[in-house]
């Protein structure tokens, strides 16, 4: 159960600690499962594998990746898997000298969001860059994707550590 008073203006710690709110706290108990469904289950499998997965639909001619079963142009689903290349040009990058965790980096993550050779127009998929000088990125840049060891994978897109220039 909870029992939140909200004041007209924002809560303080000291308003906490006057119990001028009153609150309790419990422990919620939430088991639950998540299914990646039909196109993202394969291309996490496919990623597992070293491949990269997509769909095309044949009435627009594109390949999605990541894939879909649906195509949102064409309002029809989509027509066959079709693999792409594990090579592609960066399409905008960004130098990050923080980390997700608020640590302040002195040698940059780089974000890139990453068009691959296969794959059609405004399909970039989201990754880091890697072994390379930050310096050096250029948008326009060829990479390729460095895979972890078939070992280590788990149907990630981490499955792929980074992309590094070719
Ligand atoms: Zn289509």
């Amino acid at each position: 159960m909870e029992h939140l008073v909200y004041p007209s203006k924002g809560l303080s710690e000291q308003a906490f600690e006057k119990r001028e709110v009153l609150f309790e706290t419990w422990h919620v108990k939430a088991e639950y499962a998540w299914d990646t469904g039909v196109a993202i289950g394969k291309y996490l499998a496919e990623l597992k594998e070293g491949r990269i997965v997509g769909r095309r639909c044949f009435k627009c001619k594109r390949v999605m990746v990541p894939p879909r079963m649906f195509c949102e142009h064409c309002f029809r689903p989509t027509d066959e898997w079709a693999y792409v290349q594990d090579i592609g040009t960066v399409k905008t990058f960004s130098l990050c000298y923080v980390r997700w965790d608020m640590v302040r980096l002195t040698e940059p993550e780089i974000p890139a969001v990453i068009d691959l050779d296969g794959a059609s127009r405004g399909m970039g998929i989201m990754h880091k860059l890697g072994a390379v000088d930050s310096r050096a990125v250029k948008i326009g840049m060829r990479v390729q994707a460095v895979w972890k060891p078939p070992a280590e994978r788990t149907g990630s897109i981490t499955d792929i550590a980074y992309f590094k220039p070719l």
